[in-house]
C-alpha cells in the first residue's frame, strides 16, 4: 500500500498516511488537532523500496512439423 503524504488546512500539519490508490482522496484526520479538512501534499504515491529493471522477453519460434 502506498504511502501519501496529507497537509491539514487547519494547523498545516504535515503526515504521512497509508491509503489505498483508490482512497486517496479520501484524505484522513489530522493525528494533531484532528480535523477532517486535510488535503493531498502530493499526488505521487512513494512506494517503499527502489526500482527494478524491466526484463525483455524474447519470442518463441514454433516451427511446424507437417506430417506427411
Ligand atoms: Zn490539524
Amino acid at each position: 500500500m502506498p504511502v501519501y503524504e496529507y497537509q491539514c488546512r487547519s494547523c498545516g500539519r504535515r503526515f504521512e498516511a497509508l491509503r489505498r490508490m483508490s482512497e486517496r482522496t479520501q484524505a484522513p484526520r489530522c493525528p494533531k488537532c484532528g480535523a477532517e479538512e486535510t488535503e493531498l501534499a502530493f499526488s505521487a504515491p512513494a512506494f517503499l523500496g527502489g526500482s527494478s529493471g524491466g526484463s525483455s522477453g524474447s519470442c518463441g519460434t514454433s516451427t511446424w512439423t507437417g506430417g506427411g
